[in-house]
């Protein structure tokens, strides 16, 4: 594959991760972890993964484990839901609970 090949491989995948992370939110059950750049390491991470090996396997786990699993480490994980409960947001800190960012709104001190 030539470099251009790969780039256009790579901004392909970057939408789709992009697209993905904005429709799950949308949803609404969960929002953005209250860190833009947090947030875009991940969303990077994600198309690295799809990219490498075709499914947005977590970024923040080990890619040969997680495909040991089979879907349960593609994003959105099984166990995220369970992780937003405990913590506030996923393992990785890509989304996380209403009430977490209101709270990490309130500690900052910016208007939600
Ligand atoms: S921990 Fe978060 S970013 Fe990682 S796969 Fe699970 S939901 Fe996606």
């Amino acid at each position: 594959m030539s470099d251009e090949d790969g780039e256009q491989k790579r901004a392909v995948a970057l939408r789709r991760v992009r697209k993905f992370v904005e429709s799950y939110v949308a949803k609404g059950a969960y929002e953005l972890y209250p860190e833009p750049e947090v947030v875009e390491n991940i969303v990077q991470g994600l198309t690295d993964n799809l990219v490498a090996h075709g499914k947005m396997y977590c970024p923040c786990a080990e890619v040969e484990s997680s495909k040991a699993r089979g879907a349960e480490m593609v994003c959105p994980c099984t166990p995220h839901h369970a992780d937003i409960a405990r913590q506030g947001y996923c393992d990785c800190a890509l989304f996380a609970s209403p009430s977490f960012v209101a709270e990490e709104r309130l500690r900052k001190g910016k208007p939600a």
